[in-house]
C-alpha cells in the first residue's frame, strides 16, 4: 500500500518500541524494573478513581462538548488562577490530552515551511509531530555544563523570519533542567513583539523540588501569544486517563477544541468527572508525590555519583540524565542485560547521546534493588 509524504515522515515515540522489546522479554521470564517510560507506579488517589467509576456507573457514555465540560474547566480556570495568578475564563481552556494538544497546537499555528524552535534534546513528540507536518524543527543544542538550560541568547539567535512557534519545557523532560526566570521573561518579550506562539509546556510543574520561575503563562495571562499546556498524567498519576487541557487565548481555544472535534469528537465524560476529583480533592496527593520522587531523587543521585557516572540533579520532574561512556544504546542495552530498563539519551535528539534517561517515579525499593543491579554493571 503506497504512503504518503506525511506518514513516512511519522517517527513516533521510539521509546514504545523499547517498552515493547522489554515486555517480550518479561513474558520469557526476565525480571526487569522497569525506569525507562514517565509513567509513575503509583495509582491515581482513591477519590479520583471513586468519582470515575461512579460517572461510568451513572450511565455518563456519551458524547460531551469538544472543548470539555463547563464543570471540570471551571475547576481548571481556579486551579490556574491558584497557580500562575489569573483567572482565565471557561472559554479559554480546551480539554484534551496532553500529547494531542502538541500536535493541534503545531497545526494551529504553522504551515509547511514555517519554522519552530525547540529546545535538543526534548519530549520526542514535539519532533514527531514536525517531522511528519513538514514543518522545520530549528534544535537549540542544551549543554550538559551549562545543567541543560534553555538560554535566550541560544534562541534569540535562532529566530528568523519563519519562525511561527517556541517551544518551551521547564521541569524538562528528559534532563529534570528548570528554565532561569531572567531567560523566559526575555523570550516572552522577543516572541511578543515578533508575533511569534509560544507554547509552554509544564506538564510537570507541579513536580518542582525548587520554586519555579515566573512562567510566559503568566506574564501574557495566555491573552497575546502564549499557550500553557498541562496534564493531569504526571500530577496525580493520571497517565492512562489521557487527561490534560490548554488555556490559550479564546480564538486559539476554540480552533483547539474544532481540532478535538474532528478527531475524537469529545473526552470521555467519566474522564472529565475523574479530572475535576484531582483537582478538587487531591491537592495533598501532588504534595505527596513530589516529596516522595524527592527522596528517589536524592537517593539515586547519590548513588549514580558514587558509581561515578557524572549527573546533575534535578529541579523538577522525574528524570536523571546522566552521563555514559560510549554509546548510550549500547548502554541501555547493557543495563538491560542487567534487569535494569531506561532510555537512550539520543531517543530525545541529536544532543541526547551519550546519555541515559532514567525514570524515578517509582517505589524506593525498586530503585534500591535497580542500583544494586547497576553497581553490577559499573
Ligand atoms: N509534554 C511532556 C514534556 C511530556 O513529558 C509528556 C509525556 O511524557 C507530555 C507532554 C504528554 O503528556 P500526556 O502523556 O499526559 O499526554
Amino acid at each position: 500500500m503506497n504512503l504518503s509524504e506525511q506518514a513516512r515522515g511519522l517517527v513516533g515515540q521510539p521509546m514504545f518500541a523499547f517498552k515493547k522489546r522489554v515486555g517480550e522479554l518479561e513474558k520469557k521470564g526476565k525480571n526487569i524494573i522497569h525506569l525507562e517510560i514517565g509513567d509513575s507506579c503509583y495509582t491515581p488517589p482513591d477519590d479520583v478513581l471513586m468519582a470515575c467509576a461512579e460517572s461510568v456507573l451513572s450511565g455518563d457514555t456519551h458524547y460531551t462538548n469538544a472543548c470539555g465540560i463547563d464543570e471540570l474547566r471551571e475547576e481548571i480556570a481556579k486551579s490556574v488562577f491558584e497557580e500562575y495568578g489569573f483567572f482565565p475564563t471557561v472559554d479559554n481552556i480546551a480539554v484534551l490530552p496532553a500529547n494531542a494538544a502538541i500536535d493541534f497546537v503545531i497545526r494551529c499555528t504553522c504551515d509547511v515551511g514555517d519554522e519552530v524552535i525547540v529546545p535538543d534534546p526534548c519530549f520526542p513528540t514535539y519532533t514527531s509531530v514536525l517531522s511528519y507536518t513538514g514543518i522545520t524543527a530549528v534544535a537549540v543544542p542544551l549543554d550538559y555544563k551549562d545543567g541543560f538550560k534553555l538560554r535566550y541568547k541560544d534562541v534569540a539567535k535562532r529566530v528568523s523570519s519563519k519562525t511561527k512557534l517556541i517551544i518551551l519545557n521547564s521541569p524538562s523532560n528528559p534532563t529534570g533542567a528548570m528554565m532561569d526566570g531572567k531567560d523566559i521573561a526575555k523570550i516572552y518579550d522577543l516572541a511578543r513583539s515578533k508575533h511569534i506562539t509560544i507554547l509552554t509546556d509544564e506538564v510537570y510543574s507541579k513536580i518542582a523540588y525548587k520554586l519555579p520561575p515566573l512562567s510566559s503563562a503568566t506574564m501574557d495571562k495566555c491573552r497575546s501569544n502564549v499557550v500553557l499546556l498541562k496534564s493531569f498524567s504526571k500530577e496525580y498519576a493520571m497517565a492512562g486517563f489521557r487527561l490534560g487541557y490548554i488555556v490559550a487565548p479564546e480564538h486559539f481555544a476554540r480552533k483547539i477544541s474544532l481540532m478535538m472535534e474532528t478527531i475524537f469528537s469529545c473526552m470521555p465524560r467519566f474522564i472529565q468527572k475523574a479530572g475535576i476529583a484531582a483537582l478538587e480533592y487531591n491537592k495533598g496527593s501532588v504534595t505527596w508525590y513530589r516529596e516522595h520522587y524527592k527522596e528517589c531523587r536524592d537517593y539515586l543521585h547519590r548513588s549514580l555519583n558514587n558509581m561515578g557516572f557524572k549527573c546533575h540533579k534535578p529541579d523538577g520532574a522525574f528524570y536523571m540524565f546522566p552521563k555514559v561512556t560510549g554509546d548510550d544504546k549500547t548502554a541501555q542495552e547493557k543495563f538491560l542485560k542487567h534487569g535494569v530498563a531506561v532510555l537512550a539519551g539520543s531517543y530525545f535528539g541529536y544532543h541526547g547521546n551519550g546519555h541515559l534517561r532514567i525514570c524515578f517515579a517509582n517505589t524506593m525499593e525498586n530503585i534500591r534493588e535497580a542500583v544494586s543491579r547497576m553497581e553490577g554493571i559499573c
